[in-house]
């Protein structure tokens, strides 16, 4: 039986690793996964729908819904000033992409799915969140047990842990944690904060 031809050849592919067969330069080296990118923006925005949806039932399945509270939103690709977002009473854990529905700057829903009531609370946080930052794609907002859990304390995260320190000097985060009393019914921008997020106001 007569050997592999190419396992000992010398490689020309990488000059630079004396040594190297040729078998060994073929390899391919494994890339991480990056998300596709698209020409069509309506193939785009069928594409992120599905992903929306997926991480709906992802949030449904770990517990990050409460009832009917709780959103994700994502900026439309078509029009960017518009964003979709789940429709309110609709479980996480059932939502499809055909369910997701369109609201405009001015809270109007304009497109989606046949349940089309919009959660005010919705439209007043991401909204706000989706205009003072405009790099920011999705917004994500759950009720979760430990979230829910630790605001109750009313303190600040110790910057203690590598998870923690993303959360270093956020007022967003005390603003959220601190001075709920009730449904969001209004915004004020506040562009002096670190994260430019928006204060909420509740009632
Ligand atoms: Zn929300």
């Amino acid at each position: 039986m007569s050997p592999p031809a190419a396992i000992d050849t010398p490689s020309t592919l990488a000059p630079n690793e004396p040594g190297l067969t040729e078998a060994e330069a073929q390899v391919q080296v494994m890339k991480f996964p990056m998300p596709p990118k698209f020409d069509d923006p309506y193939k785009e925005r069928a594409y992120l729908k599905g992903r929306l949806a997926a991480a709906f039932r992802i949030f449904g399945k770990y517990g990050f819904d409460e009832g009917v509270a709780g959103h994700i939103t994502l900026r439309d690709p078509v029009n960017p000033h518009t964003f979709w977002v789940n429709p309110f009473g609709t479980a996480f854990s059932l939502i499809k992409a055909s369910d997701l529905i369109l609201v405009d700057e001015k809270g109007v829903v304009i497109d989606g799915g046949e349940n089309r009531l919009l959660n005010t609370a919705a439209y007043m946080i991401h909204h706000a969140v989706h205009e003072a930052r405009p790099d920011v794609n999705c917004a994500a907002h759950s009720h979760t047990i430990y979230g829910r859990a630790y605001c109750a304390l009313g303190k600040k995260l110790d910057t203690i842990t590598q998870d923690a320190c993303a959360f270093h000097n956020v007022s967003g985060f005390w603003c959220f944690s601190h001075t709920y009393t009730a449904v969001v019914f209004w915004v004020v921008e506040d562009t002096h904060t670190q994260t430019n997020v928006p204060t909420v106001f509740f009632r």
